[in-house]
């Protein structure tokens, strides 16, 4: 164990380092006020980027010192004051992310689909669901999933402490690593409630936050036909959609996953997993 969080940890300085060259290879975007507000804007493009200006082309070559709002640990993902709504990439890239799970009723359907089809997706998972199903990690670190960081309890982070916040994402790190081999790179508030102490300290443990694109509304239970619809009528380059597989009865959002899910690719979306890559 104590080896492996040493890897880890050597890992995450080694992509932390490339924080601001992920931000333009993996082509994550920061549009900050929701999804009125779809045009791109330069991540690294700090009160210094303002009064020094570059290309755009340039300063995606420039290190991460001096660019934008500083790490609050060196080596780790900056500081963000809002999460990443969208993935940018060439051609119809979309990414489908399951929020809540794992659940051991919805989350091995959900598997088995995106298995048919050979795709990847992203699970935000809540430490005390993977406590109970550490399987269900085993099997989305077998299958190419990535596995981000949804708090242990999911409770509204805006209401809590800051040494409570840290424990919720904390402890959910730490038995993501257990079960699925690796830390999370990723995390996403409860309630898309986001907060500067969720933001500083999401980078501290090394992780982006992404929020998303296009809501479903699964947990309204509106049919599987509107969840489709929902997905279909949102898709478009750099989409990220929520859905969940845990937290009530999902059987919708199962069955609704059949069905987009092979008209996305027919319509020639890649669906995929953003990844943060080195420099
Ligand atoms: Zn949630």
């Amino acid at each position: 164990m104590h080896k492996h969080q040493l890897l880890t940890r050597r890992r995450a300085f080694a992509v932390g380092a490339a924080a601001v060259g992920a931000a333009g290879a993996a082509g994550l975007f920061v549009t900050g006020r929701g999804k009125e507000t779809a045009s791109p804007a330069a991540p690294a493009a700090g009160p210094r980027a303002a009064r020094r200006p570059l290309k755009p082309s340039a300063y995606r070559l420039q290190p991460l010192t001096g660019y934008g709002p500083p790490p609050s640990v060196p080596g780790l993902p900056p500081v963000r004051r809002a999460p990443l709504l969208r993935v940018s990439g060439r051609g119809r890239t979309m990414v489908l992310t399951f929020d809540d799970g794992p659940d051991p009723r919805y989350t091995p359907d959900i598997l088995d689909t995106l298995a048919k089809y050979d795709v990847r997706a992203m699970f935000f998972v809540c430490g005390e669901m993977v406590a109970a199903n550490r399987d269900l990690l085993a099997r989305m670190a077998d299958e190419g999933h990535v596995v981000g960081n949804h708090t242990w309890s999911h409770p509204l982070l805006t209401r809590l402490r800051r040494s409570r916040i840290r424990v919720e994402m904390e402890r959910t790190s730490d038995i993501v690593e257990a079960a699925y081999g690796e830390r999370p790179e990723w995390f996403r508030a409860p309630y898309g409630a986001w907060n500067r102490a969720a933001f500083q300290l999401g980078a501290e443990l090394g992780m982006e936050p992404l929020a998303w694109t296009v809501d479903t509304l699964d947990w309204t239970s509106p049919g599987a036909r509107t969840i489709a619809a929902r997905v279909q009528n949102g898709a478009a380059p750099g989409v990220v959609v929520l859905s969940h597989d845990a937290g009530g009865e999902r059987s919708q959002s199962v069955r609704a996953l059949r069905d987009y899910l092979p008209e996305l690719l027919d319509s020639g979306y890649h669906v995929t997993v953003p990844r943060r890559q080195p420099a």
